[in-house]
């Protein structure tokens, strides 16, 4: 396991790593986005949504202005004027200029009303007398009193089985401004609304209009946005409410805002001179802002993936460091043989295990012999080289299950365990005899060495120190006995 600051420091290298990758991918991702946003609301706000109202209010001066224009001409007739300055004789001929009117023109109806009679004359004959108190008439009254050339209302047409009709009521003035009467066109509402409907469907936006106080006056056949109906304020409703409560009026121009769902909307605002009412173009910012959030969000996850990616890499590498370092630091670099270190560790763990259980556990300290002279004699290239060779031998001679370290220069140590007595010294023979016997070899010269060993055997009560002190003890008789042999507490082994 790593000491405790590596793995902090780990954890925080990986941390450190993961808030950089993380705000850096957010910040890119989320600048673009915000960049692309602010680009597409810019071409809508300032580009898409004025040329869709310019061309809807082109088409309505087509549609809704020739027939204003038609109602202005037949004020002005003189035809008209004379006729009711005449005192209206021969109503067939008034009937008949009207027929010609609806049938020229294309408009549901043609009408005049005469102030001198209060009579309704329409394309086919006299309609009826126009009455003050009637709410039918109303309109004219409000003609009369007014101040404006001409108004526009939507109202039942009592001539045409009371279908819903935006009548163009002009006033009739002689040439000293005299009230002579109002004359006029109308439009079956329902060709305005088919025309809104095409408008909406073309442009694929909310199309309606309204009057100078924000009140619905039209809409396509489904209604205008947010459930807006005829006869609706602007104000009242509820999505709209807060930017109508900003506008309180309409005021022409571009405007945003949220509906309830959290949508954003463009609202284009723009004055109709000739009627005196507002066209509202309404889009709903979906589409293209809906594509570019999806890439936001693919992007955000490729980012995603990627710092996970990053991260898994690194926390592999660090590992493989970490455990490279960890070998390091336990094995010895020159034979690959355990550590005195990782040997302290090893040992303790046997000692505890071998008395637990009381089993046999025999400590060997393992010296070459004048291995100062082989330095010297050949160089101490040479002596690594025996070195590692020497510890292969020793590795080939124990089981797994003993404990094998170097010691320290050319001293190692083996802990053997579940044997003591002859087997012991056996083993500690066998490895003095095949150093003995082994011919070394350095750049194809051989070099010959023998080894004293000392050995000790585990007692009661014995600590590491105990045992190994024992051993160094033995070891030490038999370099004086003249080395290249094994001694115990015991038992000992000689060569000569
Ligand atoms: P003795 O039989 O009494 O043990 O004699 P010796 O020469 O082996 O003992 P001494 O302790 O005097 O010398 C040990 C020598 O081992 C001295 C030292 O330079 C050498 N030595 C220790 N570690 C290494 C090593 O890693 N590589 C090499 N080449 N020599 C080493
Ligand atoms: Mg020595
Ligand atoms: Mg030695």
């Amino acid at each position: 396991m790593p000491p405790r600051s590596a793995l902090f420091s780990q954890r925080s290298l990986i941390l450190a790593l993961l808030v950089l990758l993380t705000c850096g991918f957010l910040a890119t991702s989320l600048l673009s986005y915000l960049a692309s946003r602010s680009t597409i609301r810019d071409s809508i706000i300032n580009t898409e949504l004025p040329l869709t109202s310019n061309t809807v209010y082109s088409e309505i001066q087509k549609d809704l202005i020739r027939p204003v224009l038609m109602a202005s001409m037949m004020a002005q007739d003189t035809f008209v004027r004379d006729w009711l300055l005449a005192g209206e004789q021969d109503p067939t001929r008034m009937t008949r200029y009207l027929g010609e009117i609806v049938a020229r023109q294309g408009t549901f109806t043609a009408f005049l009303v005469s102030e001198a009679s209060r009579t309704y004359y329409q394309a086919k004959g006299v309609l009826k007398k126009v009455e003050g108190g009637n709410w039918r008439d109303a309109w004219y009254f409000r003609l009369h009193d007014g101040a404006a050339p001409y108004e526009i209302n939507v109202d039942v047409d009592m001539a045409n089985q009371d279908a819903l009709t935006l009548f163009i009521n002009y006033r009739v003035l002689d040439d000293d401004q005299r009230f002579l009467g109002a004359a006029g066109v109308g439009l079956s509402v329902n060709t305005v609304v088919e025309l809104i409907d095409e408008y909406q469907h073309r442009y694929q936006r909310s199309v309606f209009f309204t009057d100078a106080q924000g009140k619905v006056l039209l809409t396509g056949s489904d209604g205008g946005p947010h459930g807006l109906r005829v006869g609706d304020r602007m104000a009242d409703n509820t999505a709209l409410g807060s930017m109508a409560g900003r506008m309180q009026a309409p005021s022409a121009g571009s405007h945003s805002y949220e509906d309830a769902d959290g949508h954003s909307h463009y609202l284009n605002v723009r004055l109709i001179p000739e009627l005196n009412w507002y066209l509202m173009v309404d889009k709903r910012e979906t589409g293209a802002l809906d594509r570019i959030r999806e890439s936001l969000y693919i992007n955000l996850l490729i980012c995603a993936m990627i710092t996970l990616v990053v991260l898994l890499l690194l926390n592999a590498m660090i590992k493989r460091h970490q455990d490279n370092t960890e070998a390091l630091a336990t094995l010895d670099s020159l034979t690959g043989l355990p550590n005195r270190r990782s040997f302290d560790l090893l040992a303790e763990r046997a000692l505890q295990q071998a008395q637990r259980e009381q089993t046999a556990l025999v400590a060997l300290l393992i010296d070459l012999d004048h291995f100062k002279v082989l330095n010297d004699t050949h160089g101490h290239l040479a002596g690594d080289e025996v070195l590692r060779q020497f510890a292969l031998v020793l590795q080939g001679s124990l089981r797994q299950t003993d404990i094998l370290c170097r010691w320290g220069g050319e001293e190692f140590i083996v802990l053997l365990r579940g044997v003591e007595g002859e087997a012991a010294l056996h083993v500690a023979d066998k490895i003095r005899l095949r150093a003995e016997q082994l011919v070394f070899s350095f750049e194809g010269k051989p070099l010959r060495l023998t080894t004293s060993i000392g050995m000790s055997g585990l007692q009661p009560g014995d600590d590491l120190q105990a045992l190994l002190a024992r051993a160094d003890n033995a070891l030490y008789r038999a370099k004086q006995g003249g080395r290249n042999r094994v001694c115990g507490e015991r038992l000992e082994t000689a060569h000569d």
